[in-house]
């Protein structure tokens, strides 16, 4: 798709800046947002509410920062 790249983007959904590759929004599918907008359509989709979709979204930053904490200690060969 010609407008999937990592530049600073706003999300048409939530009105946030984001630089992650974007998410086909499942309304349309056609309309470009955030990954974490896309990942709430996705779960909205199979009945999750706001709040659970909020935990959903925390664990993943979670993991996605122990997952690159993991890395940068890799990298330097050092302890965290
Ligand atoms: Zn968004």
């Amino acid at each position: 798709m010609k407008n999937e790249t990592n530049t600073e983007q706003i999300c048409p959904k939530c009105g946030q800046y984001y630089v992650a590759p974007p998410a086909l929004s499942r309304t349309d599918n056609k309309t470009l947002i955030c990954s974490d907008c896309g990942i709430r359509e996705a779960y909205e989709s199979i009945g999750f509410n706001h709040e659970e979709q909020d935990m959903i979204l925390s664990t993943i930053r979670t993991k996605q920062n122990a997952y690159s904490c993991h890395q940068i200690t890799k990298y330097y060969n050092a302890p965290v």
